[in-house]
């Protein structure tokens, strides 16, 4: 049996039922088999077994009061999983769908992701099965409180640092943050995605949108092509989506479709941009009523997003969003790139056909890193006690981009897979973080 299989093998045996995080790590393992074969270390140091095994899981109960005087209890997450190259980072979920398997394939995918920054983060993820759909701001701030309640005394500045994710916004963590200082008396860098009035970066609401842009059009240039002209294909309306679509059109493009999880919209004249930022940042409303705004615009709750003829492609909503089916539609509309603004948007069949079909294609792991990227610039400036501007931010932001894009087509070309960026990312995200693993012994 190969290294590769027997730990595979062992995941299995070890943690059934964890689909999400199986597909995460079979990813990542299958790839580097080529670096495995190169660096015996790798196998003698028991590396593999090691990073796919979090450091800690912590797993606990947040109870919490509804406006109406009825009790509920919400299960909380935060997974450790690994701090070779500095303190776990990683945001947190907040979505019914929550699960161990769910914050693992996350915390793992973080890992590389964070390494591939180039800046000093480890991997870590958390949540909750908590559903914010139609709760009030007071039992938001009721479930956050809670929730922190006990995830304060695992993390630190220096030791673990959350952030957002899917149901974690400024407003969630501004809740979060006041009950940490108010529990530790301590004021540091706990949490990023802070707004402005409290040790909050300039950019960083943009930061993953933008970067998985900036990435993908470092990977049309290569091709001698670029966003300009091109019909750009959106899922999610999240801040991911929504700035992803910002600096799509900035940068010459059409976007034509955004979506929730109600339904999709598709606007061929281009959405207007204005119009979702009301409805979902100001409002907190549903896409269904961007019918009002654009009344020649289309709204339907069957169907997908990928349907809409696109030559670009930029899933932002969720994991295993983008199919098999989903991929045959887009091929034969002829997309010319997929950038991944989710994390594991696409299922492997979906990528392999991407691959197969000469789709040029950034995987998540680099295309999605701008995020977490601009959470450490985050962390510096809360560090140094300054804040830097939106261009400073937004210039670093580029610049890590493209650095991301760099490593990653190297590493593919040095390993044989020249213009796989799904292996490159995987490759070059895994190297620093193992040899990080070696130098510090085994532990
Ligand atoms: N949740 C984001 C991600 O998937 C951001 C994490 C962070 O800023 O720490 O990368």
């Amino acid at each position: 049996m190969s290294y590769i299989s027997e730990v595979l093998a062992e995941l299995d045996a070890r943690d059934p039922g964890q689909p999400e995080f199986r597909q995460a790590a079979t990813e990542v393992l299958e790839s580097i088999e080529s670096v495995l074969d190169k660096r015996p270390e790798y196998r003698k140091n028991a590396v593999l077994e090691r990073i796919i095994e979090p450091d800690r899981q912590i797993m606990f109960r947040v109870p919490w009061i509804d406006d109406k005087g009825v009790a509920h209890v919400n299960r909380g997450f935060r997974v450790q999983f690994n701090n070779a190259i500095g303190p776990y980072k990683g945001g947190l979920r907040l979505h019914p769908s929550v699960n161990l398997s769910i914050i693992k394939f996350l915390g793992f995918e973080q890992i590389f992701k964070n390494s591939l920054t180039g800046l000093p983060i480890g991997g870590g993820k958390g949540g909750s099965d908590f559903d914010p759909k139609g709760r009030s701001d007071h039992e938001i701030f009721e479930f956050c409180r809670s929730f922190m309640t006990e995830l304060y005394r695992h993390i630190g500045a220096d030791i673990d640092v959350p952030a957002g994710d899917i149901g974690t916004g400024a407003r969630e963590i501004g809740y979060m943050y006041g009950t940490y200082k108010k529990i530790t008396d301590r004021y540091e860098g706990v949490l990023t995605g802070k707004c402005l009035a409290y040790g909050g970066s300039l950019a960083r609401t943009e930061a993953t949108g933008y970067g998985l842009v900036y990435l993908t059009e470092e990977m049309l240039r290569e091709k001698g092509k670029s966003f300009k002209g091109m019909t750009v294909a959106i899922s999610g309306s999240g801040n991911v989506a929504i700035y992803a679509a910002e600096k799509a059109m900035a940068l010459g493009a059409k976007v034509v479709t955004m979506s929730d999880s109600t339904g999709w919209i598709h606007d061929p004249a281009g959405i207007d941009l204005a119009a979702v930022k009301e409805i979902k940042e100001i409002k907190r409303g549903r896409l269904s009523e961007y019918k009002n705004y654009r009344p020649k615009s289309e709204y339907s709750t069957s169907g997908r997003v990928w349907q809409a003829a696109c030559d670009i492609a930029l899933p932002c909503a969720t994991q295993n969003e983008l199919d098999a089916n989903d991929a045959a539609m887009l091929i034969k509309n002829k997309v010319v790139a997929v950038g991944e603004g989710a994390n594991m948007p696409s299922t492997p069949e979906a990528q392999e056909m991407f691959v197969k079909n000469g789709v040029l294609f950034a995987p998540a792991k680099a295309a999605n890193a701008g995020g977490v990227a601009t959470s450490a610039l985050e962390m510096s400036q809360n560090s140094q006690r300054l804040s830097w501007t939106f261009e400073e931010v937004d210039a670093r932001l580029h610049g890590i981009m493209k650095n991301i894009y760099r490593q990653t087509a190297k590493a593919a070309e040095q390993y044989g897979h020249k213009d796989n960026f799904i292996i490159g990312a995987n490759i070059a995200g895994f190297t620093k973080v193992a040899d990080a693993m070696l130098a510090q012994g085994i532990q």
